[in-house]
């Protein structure tokens, strides 16, 4: 279910009444950046928005990418999120944060200082790969699409426009009968699935790609640190499809699809044994205790102020 209430350039107002004009420089160019953030119930009551104070670092750092100046500040932005929450009577739900050029000229040179639309909704979200896929594994393709070369996107940004590559890619997965596609560097390197990073485990090591070409997950993160926390041993680095195909476990991570695991790539089946087309007891630990530590019931180190309640 949608939220009825969404922050709009500093006011909280009724979705409905929320309009943008046909003139929007973002709407043609794909000039903007966006967020996608969790709330979370809590066991001991309420909701707490996981992670909040570094995805808007990173919407800061989308911004600068683009050069553009949002003009809230971080502070602002939180009691916005927060306000948003508590309209829509929402403890858990997934949160929005968009910036883009607005209403102004609409050439490409869009000049110094242009003006922003910023706005923040909510909606409430299930499984971004479905239920099933969660418990069960999902199903992937390598994409006929690539992850573009770093000096065509801007890889450190979540940037609106760069999510065509995203989209398409999907929807070919998707209309050839997969959940998800997996998209390839311009070297033929894994980078990411359209929406989440990888993880690939082999014989007790845990690989992720790096860096590079890829959106650094705040979920990444997170698994990197718990990782850490448990002593095993993370290696970021290249790997190919054929790597992955003789995988232990595979799993995605992202914000929507919080932690996905993997059970077939380009119908190969990933895993042997007993755990051949299952989620490997890795990939279940870490979907059991990513869900204790977005829920404050697990605690890394630093990650103390990941829960911001709402009240
Ligand atoms: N890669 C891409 C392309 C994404 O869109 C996302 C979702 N934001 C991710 C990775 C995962 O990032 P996060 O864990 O911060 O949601």
């Amino acid at each position: 279910m949608r939220g009825s209430q969404v922050w709009y350039n500093g006011r909280i107002i009724a979705a409905e009444n929320a309009k943008i004009s046909l003139f929007t420089h973002g709407l043609h160019y794909g000039f903007g950046a966006f967020e996608g953030i969790r709330a979370y119930k809590l066991k001991r009551g309420g909701g707490a928005i996981f992670r909040l104070e570094d995805h808007l670092e990173r919407l800061y750092d989308s911004a600068r990418i683009l050069d553009l100046k949002i003009p809230y500040s971080i502070d602002e932005l939180i009691r916005a999120t927060l306000a948003i929450c508590k309209e829509n009577k929402f403890e858990e739900c997934y949160l929005r944060h968009i910036i883009f050029t607005a209403d102004g000229p609409l050439g490409l040179n869009h000049g110094d200082n242009p003006p922003v639309d910023i706005a923040i909704l909510a909606w409430e979200w299930g499984s971004y790969l479905g239920d099933k896929n969660v418990k069960e594994g999902a199903r992937l393709k390598i994409s006929s699409f690539c992850r573009p070369h770093v000096n065509s996107i801007m890889t450190k940004g979540k940037i609106t426009g760069q999510y065509v590559v995203s989209c398409l890619a999907k929807r070919e997965a998707i209309s050839q009968g997969f959940d998800e596609a997996l998209l390839l560097d311009h070297e033929g390197y894994l980078a990411e699935g359209s929406g989440e990073n990888i993880f690939m485990v082999r014989d007790g090591i845990v690989k992720t790609t790096p860096l590079t070409s890829i959106l650094g997950g705040i979920t990444r993160r997170t698994v990197i640190a718990y990782l850490k926390q448990q002593g095993m041993e993370l290696v970021e680095t290249r790997f190919t499809r054929d790597e992955l195909w003789c995988a232990d476990e595979i799993f995605l991570t992202g914000t929507a699809a919080e932690i996905t695991p993997v059970r077939e790539i380009d119908y190969r089946v990933i895993g042997r044994g007993q755990y051949a087309g299952k989620p490997g007891p890795l990939t279940t630990q870490i979907q059991k205790d990513y869900r204790a530590i977005t829920r404050g019931e697990l605690k890394l180190p630093g990650g103390k102020a990941w829960l911001t309640p709402v009240k």
